[in-house]
């Protein structure tokens, strides 16, 4: 009954991944543009939102729209050490201008590196604090000479007329009831956080997109990290609260090490049963809501409130690659991708059958008038005796220790023989 249909091939979306990882994504600016127009291109009901700099976002203003065209640092011998355009993680995300020589001890302030991990360049932002700054590794730091001049140049602009851009896919079910999934949009050449994320997400969107008779409207959103999921509530919080049965923050699910599950706030939702059902006969880890670190944060804040986890592969600052450059191409997979994609599809797909029934009889129903097996214990008599209009069939399934096809079956009978409503 689970429906497995595998439209997407796993080669196409490690190619995606191939395709948008040089982009210099921050939490605006260019990057972010092309990438939506890349997904875009992929799913042409992708809309895309911009919202001004300088809007008040509840406690929150959009910030300056950051572009960085170009930076390196070169030493007295005109040799360039470092170059943005060889990898963007050695700019400091949200750095501001600068054309300066320096001497050695004004230049190693401005240096991030990452002493524990000597060859990796970190991933290293400033969007709130003006600064500018360059990532390198600890070992080419060590190397460079401190009696030497370098030139440092970052040629950034930092536009307070420009804006914030984020992506929004609303696929309308026979329902209003809304399943939310998003990811975010806002890391620059990072495969796994959280390219890994915009994949994943966009062949769920394809693929939801090619089946009908879907049940649930999706609201997929690719939102820059924290600010523009707190953009995005600020706009559409009281829709969601009022539709949104159950939702996922999509990231960290590139590679092929177990599975991480961070909870929602109350543990309890849809979302949490789903989670724990479809990872039941996997390997994985259970985190608190206290480990949390996306946009759950925002998601599942008291006042907003919504029933949002998030399955992940390795989980976000917990593997030795995280935001750093080993964070690349080779961390992730085309099948860690596409096994990712296969998880949440299994997600969407108990969602989509899972509903909550209520008998219609004052005690038992006489089974045999049904010709259903009227035996001491059956799954029919099991549904209708914890059919009390609260109870849903993914709860039965698990309590009873039956597979939710064979629920998602017998209550089919059920509804034909007119023994069960649906409570909607
Ligand atoms: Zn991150």
């Amino acid at each position: 009954m689970l429906r497995t249909e595998k439209i997407m091939n796993k080669d196409v979306l490690y190619q995606w991944a191939t395709d948008l990882f040089p982009l210099c994504r921050s939490i605006t600016g260019a990057g972010v543009r092309e990438t939506l127009d890349y997904i875009k291109n992929i799913v042409p009901e992708l809309k895309i939102h911009s919202m001004p700099s300088g809007t008040a976002v509840f406690d929150w203003i959009v910030p300056p729209e950051w572009n960085c065209f170009d930076a390196y640092i070169e030493n007295s011998r005109g040799e360039r050490i470092l170059d943005f355009k060889a990898n963007n993680l050695h700019v400091l995300s949200y750095s501001e201008p600068v054309n300066a020589v320096l001497e050695w001890y004004q230049l190693k302030d401005h240096l991030h590196t990452l002493p524990d991990n000597p060859d990796a360049i970190p991933y290293n932002t400033s969007y709130y604090k003006k600064k500018w700054g360059f990532c390198m590794s600890y070992n080419q730091k060590m190397r460079l000479s401190k009696t030497d001049l370098y030139r440092v140049f970052i040629n950034s602009e930092l536009k307070k007329d420009g804006c914030l851009n984020y992506g929004e896919i609303i696929i309308k079910g026979a329902t209003d009831r809304e399943i939310l999934l998003s990811t975010y949009i806002c890391h620059p050449s990072l495969a796994n956080d959280n390219l890994s994320g915009i994949i994943v997400t966009t062949a769920i969107a394809k693929f939801l997109l090619s089946i009908k008779n879907r049940h649930y409207t999706y609201r997929i959103l690719y939102l820059p990290e924290t600010i523009g999921a707190i953009a995005y509530l600020s706009r559409n919080i009281s829709n969601m609260q009022n539709k949104t049965d159950a939702g996922f923050v999509i990231t960290c699910c590139g590679d092929e090490n177990n599975y991480s599950f961070i909870p929602s706030r109350s543990g309890n939702t849809l979302s949490d049963k789903i989670a724990r059902f479809v990872l039941n006969d996997k390997k994985y880890t259970e985190y608190s809501f206290l480990d949390r670190g996306s946009d759950e944060r925002q998601f599942c804040s008291p006042r907003v409130n919504l029933p949002v986890a998030s399955i992940m592969r390795s989980k976000y600052a917990e593997y030795k690659e995280y935001h750093n450059s080993l964070d690349n191409l080779s961390f992730i997979s085309a099948q860690g991708l596409f096994d990712s994609y296969i998880i949440y599809n299994k997600c969407i797909d108990v969602l989509e059958l899972n509903c909550t029934p209520i008998t219609v009889n004052f005690c038992e129903p006489m089974l045999s008038k049904y010709d259903l097996y009227p035996g001491s214990r059956n799954i029919f008599k099991d549904i209708l005796a914890y059919a009390d209009g609260k109870t849903d069939l993914l709860t039965m399934s698990i309590l009873f220790n039956v597979s939710f096809n064979d629920v998602v079956s017998a209550f089919n009978i059920l509804l034909t023989k007119k023994l069960i409503e649906v409570v909607l």
